[in-house]
């Protein structure tokens, strides 16, 4: 018996939100997010009668997700802190979902919910859009921790000739590089120490910022403090999207260097997680509607 009842989670702004289909968010803290915007926006362009619900959950997972389950709640994306530690409750999970660790979508099915990972292809899907290619390309990695797994893995994917990750705790990119070379036909992912970053070699990379420092608005670039550095980048993405000039964004826009922050990558893991759930393809139009919405709500 599972007293655990999920609409107890909802932040409270939801809490008379009516409609025929739900979906929603887990995770903590969850104020904040931008995602209902996405969803909603998709529900009231394609008529579709549903709403995105943010529910707070600090404890419990198993038994939420359960309880999500139970009153028939049609997906859910997964957030911060819990992309890896739902697998254990999932019915299935997609194979690429499976190689990088981390779930940030469930999908109902017959027995239980399927987990994947869109934020891959979100960000995949953003790089290709500003014009940058991984296949055959070197990058740098600035992070080793939950969002680089999946960043990693679309690097392995795609075809990165050389993964270069910096992390100031060192045994995390070493993990992370020994994941991804496993069954790989060359070993393709480097771990490197953040005093050892001038080892790197010389060269026109692809610099993927995947820490969490500039979420803050921080001053000082992340983990190197070195702009002859930066100047080896000839496309850089920050993840991070709020605020939407990053620290390291406005570094490379000094160096005259193409750079991208995560919004899109937010926007499309959305539309890839809501094509899924609704079994549907989100046009531009609409997408262009939703990426208004969302560049207004960042601060600058
Ligand atoms: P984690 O907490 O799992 O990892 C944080 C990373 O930042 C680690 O590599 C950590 O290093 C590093 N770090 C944090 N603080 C410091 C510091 N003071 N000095 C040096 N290194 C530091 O977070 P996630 O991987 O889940 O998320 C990272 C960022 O990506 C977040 O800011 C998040 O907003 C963004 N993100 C954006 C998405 C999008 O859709 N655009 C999707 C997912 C994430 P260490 O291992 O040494 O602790």
């Amino acid at each position: 018996m599972n007293d655990i009842n999920v609409w107890d989670k909802v932040i409270d702004e939801y809490k008379e939100v009516k409609a025929d289909r739900y979906m929603g968010i887990f995770g903590y803290p969850i104020k904040h997010t931008l995602s209902p915007i996405i969803h909603d926006t998709i529900s009231d362009e394609y008529l579709l009668g549903e709403r995105y619900i943010p529910f707070e959950v600090d404890s419990n997972l198993g038994e939420y997700v359960k309880s999500a389950y139970d009153s028939g709640i049609v997906g859910l994306n997964i957030t911060v802190p819990y992309k890896e530690k739902v697998i254990p409750y999932l019915y299935d999970i997609d194979e690429d979902a499976k190689k990088i660790g981390a779930v940030n979508t469930l999908v109902r099915t017959d027995k239980g919910y399927k987990g994947y990972n869109t934020d891959m292809e979100g960000l995949y899907r953003s790089i290709k859009e500003a014009g940058a290619e991984i296949k055959d390309s070197e990058v740098i990695m600035l992070g080793a921790g939950g969002a680089a797994r999946a960043v990693a893995y679309m690097c392995k994917k795609y075809g990165a000739k050389k993964i270069y990750i910096i992390n100031r705790s060192i045994d995390k990119a070493k993990r992370l590089a020994e994941d991804m070379n496993e069954d790989a036909s060359f070993k393709a992912f480097i771990p490197v120490p953040v005093n050892a970053y001038k080892d790197i070699p010389k060269g026109k990379y692809i610099i993927i910022q995947c820490t969490s420092i500039g979420l803050k608005n921080e001053a000082g670039l992340p983990l190197i403090n070195d702009m002859d550095f930066y100047r080896q980048a000839v496309f850089a993405v920050d993840l991070i999207y709020n605020p939407a000039k990053t620290p390291f964004v406005k570094c490379m826009e000094k160096l005259d260097i193409p750079a991208i922050n995560g919004l899109k990558m937010l926007l499309y893991q959305g539309i890839i997680a809501n094509e899924i759930w609704n079994d549907i393809r989100i046009d531009d139009a609409v997408l262009g509607k939703i990426y208004s919405k969302l560049i207004k709500k960042l601060y600058y």
